[in-house]
């Protein structure tokens, strides 16, 4: 067999699995609606939480630096020199986080891969809850550290590996802040008190917390009062601050080492200018326009108290992130395709994103959404959910789900 020939049989096995994925190109900007084959539909899959990826203050920031900095970076920020943008970006970032310092990757992916693999060797442990997202856990597989993964959210598992990893050089307790797929949170303050009675180091990754939680949006730590306790806060500038590129807050210490250590910051070009101006916007956004926060809180109550009232079974989420938990890949394709044919878009997330037997939709709505397009949502899903077996037949709000309350605990 040639390799195009072992490659299309192992793509025909994933789509008899219901596994196959491809691209859908969208013909318009990414907003609450997107246009996808000449028709609108109701955008709920995307991270773009603040609505800011196509805001007109993002896009005016990116258009002028565009015209004064150019396209590229030209190269390695420590080759070529390190543009203005990226700086001036980097300031914000580190007075937002309230750090001494901060660090702007490609991407979040880029950060965290480089991050882990920067500050752990053979030598150490890295302790990753076991639902942390695919750039940690290649962060930690790059390092070559020993690796031990402890049961999703549990302390008290975590505090066993600490026990057993005393003889460790250095210890890096590792997690996401809001869990990506499930939209539940880290026990912050937990991990942080138990690192702090066994000398271990904390590093959260607030990709979904960014814009999201905290008094000004800097993230999970600060709601919960313990960042100043986080070594290191990853985020990305790709999800609510509605840009491009990732980042690392914290000391001077730790920023200075990465720029020497983190290979994918050493060996790949600085980010483009115009979105280091865009991200710095977005940032000006969120600290000024506290209601888009309130606004995507409130849509995603909305959705979820609808969610529950039709029968739907949502997962525990503590965050905007409503997982519609459909169990078959099979059936959760069936669902998305039978919402996209009423005009709303949530994509089917399937394993290995999710483990085996959970596949989901995973719906967010953002500030951007109205009332209208949510209950416009709602009212497909109950319509799908019906053809699907997966509701009950009877009218909207009746049969009660098996969702976790209406409160989101924080707010
Ligand atoms: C999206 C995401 C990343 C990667 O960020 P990008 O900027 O999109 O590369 C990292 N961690 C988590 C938890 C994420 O959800």
């Amino acid at each position: 067999m040639t390799l195009a020939e072992e490659l299309s049989a192992a793509l025909d096995e994933l789509r008899r699995d219901s596994l196959e994925r491809s691209l859908r190109l969208i013909e318009s900007a990414q907003e609450a609606e997107v246009r996808y084959g000449g028709r609108d539909f109701v955008m709920l899959s995307s991270n773009n939480y603040l609505g800011l990826a196509a805001h007109p203050g993002l896009k005016r920031a990116a258009a002028e630096a565009l015209a004064r900095w150019g396209v590229g970076a030209g190269a390695s920020r420590l080759i070529a020199g390190s543009l203005g943008p990226l700086h001036e970006l980097e300031a914000a970032l580190a007075r937002f986080k309230g750090t001494e310092a901060a660090l702007v990757f490609g991407s979040g992916f880029l950060a965290n891969v480089g991050t882990i693999s920067a500050l752990c060797s053979p030598r150490d442990v890295v302790l990753s809850d076991e639902l942390n997202h695919a750039s940690i856990i290649d962060g930690c597989r790059l390092s070559r550290a020993t690796v031990r993964v402890y049961r999703h959210r549990d302390p008290t598992h975590l505090k066993v590996l600490l026990e057993e990893s005393a003889g460790a050089r250095r210890r890096l307790v590792v997690t996401d802040a809001v869990f990506s797929m499930d939209g539940d949170l880290a026990p912050l303050e937990t991990i942080v008190a138990l690192a702090c009675e066994y000398r271990a180091s904390v590093m959260v990754d607030e990709a979904h917390a960014v814009g999201v939680f905290g008094p000004r949006g800097e993230g999970l730590g600060a709601e919960l009062g313990v960042d100043k306790e986080i070594d290191v806060q990853m985020g990305t500038l790709s999800k609510a601050l509605g840009a491009y590129g990732g980042y690392v807050a914290g000391s001077r210490a730790l920023i200075d080492f990465l720029i020497n250590r983190a290979r994918s910051f050493i060996y790949t070009t600085g980010l483009a200018p115009a979105l280091a101006a865009a991200a710095g916007a977005a940032l000006k956004i969120v600290e000024s326009e506290p209601e888009r926060s309130r606004r995507l809180w409130e849509n995603a109550a909305y959705l979820k108290e609808g969610l529950v009232a039709l029968g739907f079974r949502i997962g525990p989420t503590a965050s905007p992130i409503i997982p519609v938990m459909v169990g078959a890949s099979e059936t959760a394709l069936s669902l998305s395709e039978r919402l996209l044919a009423r005009g709303i878009y949530v994509t089917a997330i399937r394993p290995p994103t999710v483990p085996p037997g959970t596949a989901r939709l995973r719906v967010t709505p953002t500030a951007a959404h109205t009332r209208e397009h949510l209950a416009r949502a709602l009212a497909a899903f109950a319509e799908a959910g019906r053809e699907l077996g997966l509701v009950g037949g009877g009218s909207a709000g009746g049969t009660p789900a098996g969702g976790r309350g209406s409160a989101f605990p924080l707010r």
